[in-house]
């Protein structure tokens, strides 16, 4: 809470006569010396507003500038710092544009150096001739002097006067800077608040876990993450493992994991269903499938058995590739809830995925004599009366399942299919709707294990690891458009034995529109190049009807070409289809790429992935098509995915309801994190309520900002 206080000024100037006793890591940013309203509002674009923020807005790179440089000995192109002595000034005006350049000539007892700096003619009054100074900049050539070095707007500090220096003659820190606020301004901000009023920052981990993973304390690491003073090896601190960011790194995981913790234990106090596992339903439906379940499909079914029967909520996440077969093990989980007497439920990302699952399980459990109801926001008679009645025993939907006018009669068991578009508070949505109904998640994004852990730390997790026997490996390969014909000749073979073919098309954010223009110009083209064969387009912005009977005439075999957009993306089933052509293939992501073809490849048939791509493409893309060569593994195709894009893009976090990771990078700091990791589920154990640590209590809550509901104080 920001204070309100007489003389906001006086705090700021309490600098050597004693702290305020009411400055706190919640003081607004404007209190704070030489900030004020005007560039309060310059750091809040930076996403700092109060003390606390300060001390935690760390600076993205360091550099050393320990090292005085004599001017003889300065590099060209290097950033460097000397200390010489002023010898004269000026302003000098241009003559076109009227800017005015404040120049600097300084010397040591080895040679000449200029400096300047644009628009700050006032520097002039600041630097006296004689005056010594540290200039820290990189050094150029300066075309008008022959031999003269210069450096244009160095960073500078006046040596000898009573004041530190913050800029120079250090490692200094580099942070983000914001138009209007320059990293050096922030600096100076950054050195005073920390000098001021670094007692605030209160060490709040466990004394035992401090020690027993000999981490610095948390004040001190605070303070030399920003002005390193002891540690100062600055190719260490800016790979960020110092001792400093070893503390930070780990406290950043440790309240992650913290958090997850309280989660997962709420969960399992949290009374649940006990369903009593008959097998009558379950075994009727195995028995009608034409296939027998894989092993790694049994083993998971048993886990989710087992969850089921026990007095507690279950919490489980079902991680398996493309194509191992999900939706089975969702369709019988949700046949043990609907044998007890209760509703089930299959939340899907989109209204195309929503309306396949709707297809496909309507047809699986017609012969068990089950009413099935399908509910997203497209659908102009709304089953909301089957489903409050109860009638409707399984209900497949969008997010509209969750909205607030549908109720369930007796909701048991909630699914979540393609998870990476949901996040925790969506499923604590979905668990309102029914009496602490079981949960179930699946998702084919493939993560490494200890990573799965870590973003889904509160689940359950069970990984089906193996796809149905004969499966062929997608052959794939990247074409460019003067290879056009070689596609066309390559998918008119597909056609004329009988197989079906997708073409996709990419989905740009910014202009869905032009998108749904190629690929409807894209079926046009296609249907004059291939007269005879029945093509069919399916996008997004389609009418419900429209797009599902377009969608059962593909499954069916009657179209035998689906032009689309990237709304096929997830949980489209037809075995036949062995050739997939993805159109404009550099655009897309990797994992967006891997779910694309995993729609093929289902059947008996060889298949094959052609990958158009437009050059001139960038190196990422390069990489991506080169992964899709050259793996079908999806766990492969993921750690890829992530040493291309870097883990903080790979996992979203914002999105996913967990708190934001500012320091810590998943993939360098994976063994803080077990470590971390290993603390925080201890704790809980020991200490379920926290109440030996209010500090620490409470540091948690401003970290999950009120989304752990059970932390009470
Ligand atoms: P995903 O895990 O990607 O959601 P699906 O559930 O859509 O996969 O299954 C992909 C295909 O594999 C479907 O055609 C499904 O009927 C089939 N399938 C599932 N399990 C088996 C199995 N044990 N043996 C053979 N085919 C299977
Ligand atoms: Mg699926």
């Amino acid at each position: 809470m920001p204070l309100r206080m007489k003389n906001n000024n006086d705090l700021t100037r309490t600098k050597t006569s004693g702290y305020s006793p009411q400055i706190s890591r919640d003081t607004h940013v404007q209190y704070v010396k030489g900030v004020g309203p005007a560039r309060a509002n310059l750091l809040k674009r930076l996403g700092i507003e109060t003390l606390d923020d300060i001390f935690f807005y760390f600076p993205w790179r360091y550099e050393d500038r320990k090292d005085l440089k004599k001017i003889s000995s300065l590099n060209l192109g290097n950033h460097e710092t000397t200390l010489c002595e002023v010898v004269s000034s000026d302003v000098i005006t241009t003559p076109r544009k009227r800017m005015k350049i404040f120049e600097l000539t300084v010397k040591d007892e080895t040679g000449f150096l200029k400096a300047k700096w644009f628009n700050q003619p006032y520097l002039k009054k600041y630097f006296q001739k004689g005056q010594k100074v540290i200039l820290s900049g990189v050094v150029k050539g300066n075309p008008y002097a022959a031999a003269g070095l210069e450096m244009e707007s160095p960073d500078y500090e006046l040596f000898g006067n009573e004041d530190e220096l913050i800029h120079t003659s250090r490692i200094v820190p580099v942070y983000k800077a914001t138009e209007g606020l320059s990293p050096k301004q922030i600096r100076t901000i950054m050195f005073n608040t920390i000098k001021a009023s670094s007692h605030i920052v209160k060490d709040y981990l466990p004394e035992d876990i401090i020690r027993s993973n000999n981490l610095m304390s948390l004040p001190l690491a605070v303070k030399e993450a920003h002005f390193p003073e002891e540690f100062t090896d600055v190719n260490v601190l800016n790979r960020g493992t110092s001792p400093a960011h070893r503390r930070l790194v780990f406290d950043e995981f440790f309240l992650l994991e913290l958090g997850l913790a309280v989660l997962k234990k709420r969960e399992t106090l949290e009374k649940g269903i006990s369903f009593n596992v008959k097998d009558g339903l379950v075994d009727k439906f195995l028995k009608g499938l034409p296939f027998e379940l894989t092993n790694a499909q049994k083993r998971v079914l048993g886990e989710i058995r087992s969850d089921m029967q026990r007095p507690f909520q279950m919490n489980r996440l079902v991680h398996g590739d493309v194509g191992c077969g999900k939706t089975v093990v969702a369709l019988v989980s949700m046949l043990i809830a609907v044998e007890n007497g209760y509703q089930a439920c299959l939340m899907a990302p989109t209204e195309l995925l929503a309306e396949q699952h709707f297809i496909n399980i309507h047809r699986m459990v017609e012969a068990l004599g089950l009413r099935v109801a399908l509910l997203t926001s497209g659908i102009k008679d709304k089953p909301v009366d089957d489903i409050s009645g109860g009638s409707a025993q399984i209900v497949i939907g969008t997010h509209a399942l969750i909205q607030e006018t549908v109720q369930f009669k007796k909701l048991g068991l909630a699914i979540i299919d393609e998870q990476h578009r949901f996040g925790v508070v969506q499923r604590a949505a979905l668990r309102r709707k029914g009496f602490n109904p079981d949960i179930m998640i699946m998702t084919a994004t493939p993560i490494p294990r200890t990573l799965a852990m870590t973003l889904y730390g509160d689940l359950d997790i069970a990984v089906i690891d193996e796809l149905p026997a004969g499966r062929k490996p997608v052959i794939t390969k990247v074409f460019f458009p003067s290879q056009k014909e070689r596609i066309y000749s390559l998918i008119r073979k597909e056609l004329s034995m009988g197989r079906q073919v997708y073409i996709v098309y990419p989905l740009i954010e910014e202009s869905e529109k032009l998108d749904l223009k190629s690929a409807i110009e894209g079926a046009e083209a296609l249907r004059k190049y291939f007269p005879d064969i029945k093509i069919g387009l399916v996008h997004g912005k389609m009418h419900h009807d429209e797009r599902e009977s377009v969608m059962s005439m593909f499954k069916s075999g009657d179209i035998n070409m689906l032009v689309a957009t990237t709304v096929i993306e997830v949980g489209i089933d037809v075995p036949n289809a062995s050739l997939m052509l993805i159109v404009h293939s550099e655009r897309f992501g990797l994992a967006q790429l891997h779910q694309l073809r995993g729609r093929i490849g289902r059947g008996v048939y060889d298949s094959h992935c052609l990958l158009l791509a437009y050059p001139p493409f960038s190196e990422d893309a390069r990489r991506r098509l080169k992964a899709m060569e050259s793996t079908g593994d999806g766990f492969r195709i993921a750690e890829e995915d992530l040493a291309i894009r870097g883990p903080g893009d790979f996992f979203g976090t914002r999105q996913s309801g967990i708190p934001d990771l500012k320091i810590a990078n998943i993939i360098r700091d994976i063994g803080v994190l077990e470590a971390a990791r290993k603390e925080a589920f201890d704790l809980m154990e020991t200490n379920p309520d926290l109440d030996r640590y209010p500090l620490l209590k409470e540091t948690l809550q401003r970290k999950w900002m009120g989304r752990l509901e059970l932390v009470k104080s």
